[in-house]
């Protein structure tokens, strides 16, 4: 908690619930996730103050917005660099956290430097695969 004090992330006990569902969450969830859950510790929490949390962490650079799910944005608190896949059918989202050595042929490039990338797999993971047999 102390890094965020550090940044001027003003800490108030519903930023630190936020904060505290987020740390080590491995699901990617949604704001809507995000809020259910907080939500029932604090009931008097809301939406907004839950979606503003994230987009001040989003923002601050403590948080990954990913647009990997076309339905709803999904946040990621590890922020070192790594890849997605997500199930296609159930859309639960994991971590790749392999480096893959992808060059862009130099007259692709328009001139950038490349400084990273992020790759979005898609697939369907072995629950659903289940389901589907059945
Ligand atoms: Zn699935
Ligand atoms: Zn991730």
């Amino acid at each position: 908690m102390k890094k965020y004090r550090d940044i001027g992330f003003k800490l108030t006990p519903q930023r630190i619930a936020v904060l505290e569902y987020l740390e080590n969450n491995k699901e990617h969830p949604s704001a809507e996730t995000v809020y259910s859950n907080v939500s029932k510790k604090f009931p008097t929490m809301s939406f907004a103050t839950v979606y503003n949390t994230l987009a001040a962490l989003r923002d601050r650079g403590y948080l990954l917005e990913l647009t990997i799910d076309a339905d709803k944005r999904r946040y990621d608190p590890n922020i070192h660099p790594h890849h997605h896949l997500i199930c296609k059918v159930c859309k639960k989202i994991i971590d790749i956290p392999t480096e893959y050595m992808l060059q862009i042929p130099e007259h692709l490039r328009g001139g950038f430097e490349i400084t990273g990338n992020h790759i979005e797999f898609y697939g369907v993971c072995p629950e659903c695969k289940q389901q589907r047999a059945t």
